[in-house]
């Protein structure tokens, strides 16, 4: 067995047995808390209130994602952004800096920009080799991905992590491409993880949830700073991801074959210039470190005679949504979802442009899917 296979095998028994002490009910999972508060023993008790996200759902989802990220402690929030909004509003204040990576997904940037910035908060751009070169006295926060959005670039975080230690920034790493199977960037230094759970981490398409992994004392901090914000994520939501956890390691062991399989069929139509897939910033084809695999998301650069929205309603399978990490197949243009609100002038910085298709690759069998792309540039080509 391999170190990858092995490490895989104790995640998936972790994922079955985690957070088991506090399940609720005598079921073989937990029962949905649906009261909204609960009575308590004595007056001195803390109240049980959704809000303070701590009934037995609340922590048994907690431990779970806990132990998936390798972390001490986590707190699942009501979105992928919520949880984003409350790292970032802990640790920034006015005159406060942040350096974040150019590439990363568009609401992150509108956050920084239309939150933040108004709020007396600076921000600088640019790729990860560049991080130290921008830090300065008041830098508070250094962000980035772990898997790039949405060229899918794996990154070096325990080379932008050992950077930064020993200074006052904290190190966030949005981990939502990779998932905490692939990649663990609080085993890697990372001080917050923070999930989209509504992606792989659920990988049903049917719940909106966020996640946070750091110390206990951090996740205690953020914890009470959720019952303030109201970005608790319900008992309901709490097993509903929990139904999606337990099935993670299986999924994206088939996601991690399939987006491969994918990308390397794809690179073979002439239709296609470049296939963005698990190749590092300098695009040599060394393994970035601290990855177990690279999931199922492939980023396609067709050629300019490709009218991607001319493609797109041909496909029969792949449905054209901007969501990522469910059981099926979908895939989208970019520039009119994901970067939707990040000004023209950054998207061609980046690269974003009408001939970009992201795709996230589901649980069907590859070749039905690269068959359904071949079509439908068949069809294409006769109209
Ligand atoms: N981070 C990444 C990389 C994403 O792709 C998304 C959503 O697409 C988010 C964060 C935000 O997640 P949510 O939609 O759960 O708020």
């Amino acid at each position: 067995m391999s170190g990858m296979e092995r490490e895989h095998d104790q995640l998936a028994t972790a994922l079955q047995h985690a957070g088991k002490q506090h399940r609720v009910g005598r079921g073989v999972i937990s029962a949905v808390e649906q009261a909204v508060t609960f009575t308590v023993e004595s007056p001195d008790d803390i109240p049980v209130y959704q809000r303070l996200s701590n009934t037995g759902n609340h922590r048994e989802v907690n431990a779970v994602v806990a132990a998936l990220e390798a972390a001490p402690a986590a707190f699942v929030t009501n979105s992928g952004m919520a949880a984003m909004h409350l790292v970032l509003s802990e640790h920034l204040k006015p005159g406060d800096h942040v350096i974040c990576h150019s590439r990363c997904y568009g609401s992150t940037r509108g956050l920084l920009d239309r939150v933040f910035v108004p709020l007396g908060i600076s921000v600088s751009y640019c790729e990860t080799p560049e991080f130290l070169a921008n830090a300065r006295d008041n830098t508070a926060v250094v962000l980035l991905e772990s898997i790039t959005n949405p060229f899918c670039v794996p990154e070096d975080i325990a080379a932008v992590a050992s950077e930064f230690r020993g200074r006052d920034a904290v190190v966030v790493v949005d981990n939502t491409f990779a998932s905490p199977v692939n990649c663990q960037p609080y085993a890697l230094g990372a001080d917050y993880v923070v999930e989209s759970a509504t992606k792989y981490m659920n990988g049903h398409s049917d719940l909106i949830a966020g996640a946070v992994a750091a110390t206990a004392e951090r996740v205690e901090a953020l914890t009470s700073r959720a019952m303030y914000l109201g970005c608790s994520l319900s008992t309901e939501g709490c097993n509903r991801l929990l139904r999606g956890l337990r099935t993670l390691s299986v999924r994206m062991q088939a996601h991690n074959a399939s987006g491969l399989e994918f990308a390397e069929a794809m690179a073979s139509f002439p239709e296609v210039e470049t296939v963005f897939y698990g190749v590092s910033a300098s695009r040599t084809k060394q393994a970035v470190p601290g990855f177990g695999g690279y999931g199922g998301m492939v980023c396609l650069r067709f050629a300019p005679e490709i009218s991607l929205e001319r493609m797109m309603p041909l496909l029969k399978r792949v449905l054209d949504v901007p969501s990522l990490g469910g059981t099926e197949t979908t895939a989208c243009l970019p520039l009119h979802t994901t970067h939707k609100w990040t000004s023209p002038e950054v998207c061609r910085e980046q690269g974003v442009d009408a001939s970009i298709l992201r795709v996230s690759m589901g649980l069907e069998r590859c070749d039905d899917i690269v068959a359904d792309f071949r079509q439908a540039l068949d069809n294409l080509h006769k109209l």
